[in-house]
């Protein structure tokens, strides 16, 4: 497995992630860009580190930090190539990625040849070719995926007739990984799923969320039927009622989406709706009879919000919720 880290370990904390799974025997992690490699590499993390998104100007500081890049195109092809001899290396590991679909990145698979003729050349220990599916959450049988998925068993076929080396060959994510056991290959690169979520209730019935966000409630208002709550008048009380201040907003990443009943919260395990406008530092939820007081704890992800229920009500995806968790909130990890 390659554990997939990147957006600081999906809005926790990457370098205890990082530590916890080198811990538990991971082979390999996974970031985006190379500087959040250069991190962990700091803290003394020693396995291989995937950089799925290398930037062609930061090759150097990849070779600098013995990071393994993803090389997509004959440009970085060339372009690592390049920084490798500079830097006096040889054998330098890296890994292929192939565009059987998505249009994200990768080589086109009409480039194998190209790419198995350039190999005996190169500077290079190709450690794994992979390709990435658009949409392993669908149900089965998925006719986009499963064309991707013959795409990619070709240019595997090619790349193991072709050469001695013996990559690895991998294709799955968190959702591909329960949805198609049978193309587990050699690996698999599971970002989500270490955090707790599937994208499907019945695969994340089996994980279990590794955080939750908490908070305290900041005052208490008691608000009368007609009276207003928040920016523009966001909302007018229906009813006379009790509203909460939480010390969290869309600087927060609680986005604005999740105004205007959206989003909730939970209190004393009883749900309390976001009334109005998310304000960049704070929100207010309706609590109503709801038993707290200010002070009182709040669950703004965890038991009774459900990140994916949360960010599907407003609109977006667990990912986008969790890794825009900002900088000010504390992290507290529990070992
Ligand atoms: C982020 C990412 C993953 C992890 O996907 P999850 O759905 O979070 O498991 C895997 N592969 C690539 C190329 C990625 O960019």
């Amino acid at each position: 497995m390659i554990g997939v880290i990147k957006a600081n370990a999906y809005g926790s904390v990457a370098s205890s992630i990082a530590e916890k799974l080198v811990r538990l025997g991971i082979e390999a992690l996974a970031v985006a860009y190379a500087k959040e490699a250069a991190q962990l590499r700091q803290i003394g993390i020693k396995v291989p580190i995937l950089v799925f998104y290398p930037q062609l100007e930061n090759f150097n500081n990849i070779i600098h930090h013995n990071l393994e890049p993803v090389l997509y195109s004959k440009k970085s092809w060339g372009k690592f190539a390049e920084s490798v001899r500079e830097e006096k290396k040889a054998a330098y590991p890296i890994h292929i990625k192939y565009n059987t679909g998505l249009n994200r990145i990768g080589f086109h698979p009409d480039e194998a040849n190209w790419v198995l003729e350039e190999i005996s050349n190169a500077p290079f220990e190709v450690k794994s070719i992979y390709s990435h599916l658009g949409q392993t959450e669908s149900p089965k049988p998925d006719a986009e995926t499963e064309r991707q998925i013959g795409l990619f068993k070709e240019i595997m076929q090619k790349h193991k007739k072709a050469n001695d080396l013996k990559p690895e060959f991998h294709l799955l994510n968190t959702s591909g990984l329960f949805n198609y056991p049978e193309y587990h290959l050699d690996w698999v690169r599971v970002g989500i799923g270490l955090y707790g979520f599937a994208n499907n209730p019945e695969w994340n019935g089996t994980l279990q969320p590794v955080a939750q966000l908490k908070t305290n409630i900041t005052q208490i208002h008691e608000i009368k039927a007609g009276e207003t709550v928040g920016y523009n008048c966001g909302w007018k009380a229906p009813r006379n009622t009790r509203v909460g201040v939480l010390p969290i907003g869309h600087a927060d990443g609680f986005s604005r989406q999740y105004g205007h009943g959206k989003g909730w919260v939970s209190i004393d395990g009883h749900k309390a709706q976001v009334v109005g406008n998310v304000c960049m530092d704070m929100i207010m939820v309706e609590l109503g009879d709801i038993s707290c007081d200010e002070g009182s704890e709040v669950v703004v992800i965890g038991s009774g919000v459900r990140a994916d229920e949360l960010a599907e009500n407003a609109g977006t995806i667990s990912y986008e919720l969790l890794s825009a968790l900002g900088n000010r909130i504390p992290r507290i990890i529990k070992t």
